[in-house]
Formats: C-alpha cells, sequence, structure tokens
C-alpha cells in the first residue's frame, strides 16, 4: 500500500475523530456563530475537512445516499457502487475498491450508516440559488422562501402561460397581459391548457398500460461528465437489459439551457427490437424531471435512437444548476412492444 492509501485507510470514524480533537477549542465551535474574527476563518476548514473525509472515493462528491465501504473503511456512494459492480459483472471480473483494490461485492460490504447520518446533518446546497442551507430548513427554503424557486403567475387559471423565478413572478404579474385579454383570447388560452393537460393524461394512461407488458426493466444510472471543447458530454455506464447492452449519451448545450440525450444499443441484434422508453430522476435525486415516453425500433444497423430533450417541471434555468455535479442519478424504464 502506498502512503497515500494507507492515510485514506484510516477508517471514517478515526479520521472523524482526529478532526474533532484538533478543532474543539471555542474557535472551530461550528454552532455557535459570531465568536469573532478566528472564528469566521475556522468555520469553512471544518466543513470542508469533513467533506474531503466522507465523499466517495469514485465520484469525490458528498452523496446523500446509502454509503457503502470496503472492509478497508473506504467510503462508496450507492450509485457508485452499482455502477462498480454491473461494469464488472459486464465484464465478467472481480469488482474492487477503487482505493485499496480489496474485493466488493454486496455480501462483503456494509453501509455506513454513521457516515450517512452525518451527511444529513451538513448543510444542502439549493439547487434554484445554490446557497448552503441548513437540512432542516431545506424544504421549506426550496417551496416556500428562495428567491429563484420557480413559479408560475396567479393567472395561470385564466390562461396566463408564464413560468418563471419567484424574484420575477411581482413584475410579471404587474404586466401581465391576460388582466386585460379579452374573452375571446382567454378561452383560446384555456383551450390551449385544456389540450396540453389531455396530452399529459394521455401520457400517464399510456405508461400505466405499459406497465402491464410482460417485458420491461428499470435501471438505475449515472450520468458522469467527460468534456470535449465544445460540449459538456455525459455517459451512462453499459447496462444490460433484455440480453443487450446499452448506454445513455448525451450533452449539455448552455444556450438556451437544454440537455439531450440519445439511447445506444451496444450489442448487434438480428432482429427487430421495437422499445418505448422513459427517463425519470434517480433515486435522491431533487431534479424534477417531466416525464417524456419516447419510442424507437432499434434495427440491425440502427443502434442509435434519436435525440430527446429532457425538460424539467418548470423553468428549466434550474436545469444548469444540476448539470454542475459531477454524476447525476437517472432512471431509465424500457418497455419491449409487443
Ligand atoms: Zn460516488
Ligand atoms: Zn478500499
Ligand atoms: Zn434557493
Ligand atoms: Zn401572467
Amino acid at each position: 500500500m502506498t502512503d497515500a492509501v494507507q492515510e485514506r485507510s484510516l477508517p471514517v470514524e478515526a479520521q472523524m475523530i482526529d478532526l474533532i480533537l484538533e478543532k474543539s477549542t471555542p474557535v472551530s465551535d461550528p454552532i455557535t456563530p459570531n465568536r469573532g474574527p478566528k472564528l469566521k476563518k475556522a468555520k469553512p476548514l471544518l466543513k470542508n475537512k469533513l467533506q474531503k473525509i466522507l465523499s466517495c472515493a469514485v465520484c469525490l462528491e458528498l452523496r446523500r445516499s446509502a454509503i457503502f465501504q470496503c472492509k478497508y473503511g473506504h467510503l462508496i456512494c450507492a450509485g457508485c457502487f452499482g455502477d462498480i459492480l454491473s461494469e464488472s459483472r459486464l465484464q465478467n471480473e472481480i469488482a474492487s475498491c477503487p482505493v485499496c483494490q480489496s474485493t466488493i461485492s454486496k455480501d462483503l460490504c456494509s453501509r455506513n450508516i454513521a457516515v450517512e447520518k452525518t451527511i444529513r446533518e451538513l448543510p444542502m446546497s439549493c439547487p434554484y440559488c445554490l446557497l448552503q442551507i441548513s437540512p432542516e430548513s431545506y424544504k421549506t427554503h426550496k417551496k416556500c422562501l428562495c428567491e429563484k424557486r420557480p413559479t408560475i403567475c396567479s393567472n395561470n387559471l385564466i390562461g396566463c402561460p408564464w413560468e418563471g423565478p419567484y424574484s420575477q413572478k411581482q413584475k410579471h404579474q404587474d404586466e401581465c397581459k391576460q388582466l386585460s385579454a379579452n374573452g375571446f383570447d382567454i378561452l383560446k388560452s384555456l383551450n390551449h391548457m385544456d389540450e396540453e393537460s389531455k396530452e399529459e393524461v394521455n401520457l400517464y394512461e399510456k405508461i400505466f398500460e405499459l406497465l402491464s407488458v410482460e417485458k420491461f426493466s428499470y435501471h438505475d444510472l449515472q450520468f458522469k461528465h467527460s468534456t470535449t471543447e465544445d460540449n459538456v458530454e455525459f455517459e451512462t455506464s453499459r447496462f444490460s437489459a433484455f440480453d443487450n447492452l446499452w448506454v445513455i449519451h448525451g450533452y449539455f448545450k448552455d444556450k438556451p439551457s437544454e440537455f439531450h440525450y440519445q439511447l445506444i444499443l451496444k450489442s448487434k441484434i438480428p432482429v427487430s427490437l421495437p422499445i418505448h422508453y422513459l427517463l425519470v430522476k434517480g433515486p435522491y435525486s431533487d431534479m424534477e424531471i417531466k416525464p417524456k415516453l419516447c419510442q424507437f425500433t432499434f434495427e440491425e444497423k440502427v443502434s442509435e435512437g434519436p435525440f430527446e430533450t429532457l425538460n424539467l417541471w418548470y423553468h428549466s434555468d434550474s436545469l444548469r444548476s444540476f448539470f454542475h455535479a459531477k454524476r447525476i442519478n437517472i432512471r431509465i424504464f424500457i418497455f419491449v412492444n409487443i
């Protein structure tokens, strides 16, 4: 083992006790604010150190998911753990811890509940304004207090389609054209909204119908960064569904903020394979993805599905903040058409 591995091999609990002892003077008290200029310097240090100790050894991020550990105590978040296991299964190899190379599996590794609980006590980043919020206030901030939270116009019920950040709501409402619209225009907008909600109902009916097909599966995946010169590109690990290998490729477009993704079949198929697929947010993800049911027939020589746009429920500007993370948890459902 190298020195670096040995240092990382210290059990997490030992590293945290070292840290707490080192910082147990009043200067480092993380709870009581405003104890003078020294405290202001020490506070981010404690948080940063905790972040380093508790982050996943693979994606290097602090994940609020289940956290697994190898027999030497190296931490791996649930998403990365699943990725490593499925990738080694596909390659017929034994999965190993990326830090110390010891064998890992669901039986050999345990969850570290203390680490999971500690991470849940640390501040969380608001997906809209990126402020660091205490876990107790996070839900209230995101739903009711954040100036950048997605909102709709109060005149939505009479047909105004506006949606945007809360900070711009009042300005929009002061000038909302719907208030001075005539009956004919209001009726036109209402009909349009009616059409949209009918489409939505049809979509959910179709999804429920597909849940009864004989062959369907779902897979929890992570989009991982691979930056090119022009775009920020993403790819999931390969995954196996219906005896074939698949991968999802995606790229983030900055102006306008859009994320495009494409399902790719990596195996050769002798007969055509018509499928429906649906991308939704993955476990522990905050990203409110608007469902879109896609349909495509893969053939022997047609292995790449069309590019689809990933839309959020409201306020697509916030998409950018989700894609700041190095890995994004998604879940894909695949249904084989009969
Ligand atoms: Zn990870
Ligand atoms: Zn290890
Ligand atoms: Zn916020
Ligand atoms: Zn309006």
